[in-house]
C-alpha cells in the first residue's frame, strides 16, 4: 500500500471552514457535537492554514 493518509485526504478534499475570528477553533465544533463525540480538542493550523482533527480526520482551513 503506497497510499498515505494525505492522498487520501487529498483526493477527497473537504474542509470544514474556520474564521480567524472564530479562532481559537476546536474539534468537535459548536454544531457538530451530536454527531461526532470525542473529547474536544483544539486545532493547530499549519502555514497553510490547514489542521486536521486528531481524533476524527475532519479537516479545518483557516480562511
Ligand atoms: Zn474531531
Amino acid at each position: 500500500m503506497s497510499l498515505s493518509i494525505d492522498d487520501f485526504q487529498q483526493k477527497h478534499v473537504s474542509f470544514n471552514i474556520v474564521k480567524k475570528t472564530e479562532l481559537p477553533a476546536h474539534c468537535p465544533p459548536k454544531e457538530a457535537q451530536k454527531w461526532n463525540m470525542h473529547p474536544k480538542v483544539f486545532l493547530k493550523f499549519d502555514l497553510k492554514g490547514r489542521a486536521a482533527c486528531p481524533y476524527c480526520g475532519t479537516n479545518y482551513k483557516l480562511i
